[in-house]
């Protein structure tokens, strides 16, 4: 197990409550938990720094808790530029939908290594990924090793619908599920949750199936929901009422739900949403370039709701950087019209460690830094320019678009200086290039 020592650092110990980096400071992780951290001297006794393993200078960057990405689609990190321009529906139809279901569990594990590697020289140390393509079960385990290649904690959200394509009995499901949390229930950096990545494909028993399950097991579940104004017409006209209201009457909005969009919301579904508790995952750089409207981000935080941030897949502009997303979520709020007080860079950044699914990791249920408190940071780089020290120096803020160092998960180095311990960056492009020209002729033969 690495012991590694950071010195010479500025330290952000509770990014969820206040943003000011100390003015000093040194972290030291072992057992891959935090075992030692100073946020008043930079340099450590010189007994501990002799006993660690790994002694990295911090050179006056900021430390923080490692980020926790709340939505992504993996495998379209091998889709960028597929259909761009298109809204949501011909989008999908342009071959996304197509591509994700004729991917091999080879195919998958090559893309999520990829997309991984993204998140985390942004900064990320664990990630939820939301499972679009359901039946292939190859395809979870493949997401899996791609985590455990590179040392990364993850949220595994197995999809399910039992319609359209791709479709299959909600028992297989849970079946699967129950499969995957047995191999990798002495994981501790995997946990599995459910995703349902269309209700509308979701038939009415197969809903209740799948409620009884989730909340009989206890685990998370994922719904993109309320993403476009298609969607709220459709369910009108089928269950005359809107999706939150449909997806609540299947008791599926619990404060185990997480809420992926939520673009098209009524007064009443914010109020809902904040009655059961239920979070909300907001995607702007996705629902910007999809076209699907903006979700009230200050309504739902001031009626109380848990909000996090998540890039989504191909769609989402610069689809890996969630400080990129932080920024997209700030804009978002000011063009909103409702939004009086719109949400500013700064709040907007401490979106990025507020997913509750992601708290399970914390003996304290909060993703701060404390002496036995899970040892994922994330050295950025001290911030060099004039207006980088006027905006970034007081403020740890997106605004200031720091840049990553080091990247450390469970006490192990998952990258530093850009260099990926667990990873053969050659090895995987070549990978990754072959993939792509099958997916490319895939797409031609559609
Ligand atoms: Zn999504």
């Amino acid at each position: 197990m690495d012991s590694i020592l950071i010195e010479n650092i500025r330290i952000v110990d509770n990014p969820e409550s206040n943003l000011e980096p100390s003015k000093a400071g040194y972290i030291c992780l072992e057992n891959g938990l935090i075992s030692n951290i100073s946020m008043e001297a930079n340099h450590a006794p010189k007994s501990l720094k002799q006993s660690v393993k790994v002694n990295i200078d911090g050179e006056g960057g900021v430390v923080l808790p490692g980020i926790h990405n709340a939505h992504v689609h993996t495998e379209q990190v091998l889709m960028e530029g597929i259909g761009d321009g298109l809204n949501l529906s011909e989008w999908l139809s342009g071959g996304i939908r197509h591509l994700t279901n004729s991917m091999t569990g080879d195919d998958m594990f090559f893309a999520t290594l990829c997309a991984f590697a993204r998140y985390v020289s942004e900064g990320v140390t664990s990630i939820a990924i939301h499972q679009k393509n359901c039946v292939n079960s190859a395809l979870c385990d493949a997401v899996i090793a791609a985590a455990k290649t590179l040392g990364i904690r993850i949220f595994l959200f197995r999809g399910w619908r039992d319609q359209g394509t791709s479709g299959e009995q909600a028992e297989c499901a849970i079946k699967d599920i129950e499969r995957i949390r047995k191999v990798y229930e002495n994981n501790v950096d995997v946990k599995v949750g459910l995703a349902i990545p269309s209700h509308w494909n979701c038939s009415p028993p197969g809903l209740r199936t799948i409620s009884d399950a989730v909340n009989n097991l206890k685990i998370p579940i994922q719904i993109h929901v309320s993403e476009t104004a298609d969607e709220l017409k459709q369910c009108r006209n089928d269950y005359e009422m809107t999706p939150i209201f449909k997806m609540d009457k299947f008791n599926l909005i619990t404060n185990n739900t997480e809420l992926i969009h939520c673009t098209c919301l009524t007064e009443e579904d914010i109020d809902l949403i904040a009655m059961r508790d239920a979070s909300v995952i907001h995607c702007p750089g996705s629902n910007f370039s999809l076209r699907c409207g903006i979700a009230p981000v200050r309504q739902l935080i001031n009626k109380g709701v848990n909000v996090s941030l998540g890039t989504d897949g191909a769609a989402g502009w610069r689809s890996s950087s969630m400080l990129m997303e932080a920024v997209y979520a700030s804009i978002a709020s000011r063009m909103l019209a409702q939004e009086k007080n719109p949400v500013l860079v700064t709040e907007a950044t401490q979106l990025a460690w507020t997913t509750r699914a992601r708290h399970i990791w914390s003996p304290n249920g909060k993703m701060n830094l404390f002496v036995g408190s899970p040892g994922d940071v994330t050295l950025f780089k001290k911030m060099e320019s004039a207006f980088r020290h006027t905006i970034g120096g007081k403020v740890f803020s997106a605004a200031s678009f720091p840049q990553v160092k080091t990247v450390i998960c469970q006490g192990k180095l998952v990258m530093n200086d850009g260099l990926f311990t667990g990873l053969d960056i050659n090895d995987l492009a070549d990978n990754l290039t072959s993939v792509r020209k099958k997916l490319m002729k895939e797409l031609e033969r559609e």
